[in-house]
């Protein structure tokens, strides 16, 4: 399975708060999370990131 690091950043502020992984084969578009950021302190879209 190919499995790619990726990390994910505030769509805020930028911050790259988390870092896992995903399949490309499954999901081959930009994935999108919604994740608590510390530095704006609040939930936001994690949008994935090189
Ligand atoms: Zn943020």
């Amino acid at each position: 399975m190919a499995r790619d690091n990726i990390a994910l950043a505030c769509s805020e502020c930028k911050e790259r708060n988390y870092h896992t992984s995903k399949n490309k084969r499954l999901h081959p578009e930009r994935v999108e999370y919604k994740k608590y950021c510390p530095r704006c302190d609040k939930h936001t879209p994690h949008k994935e990131t090189k």
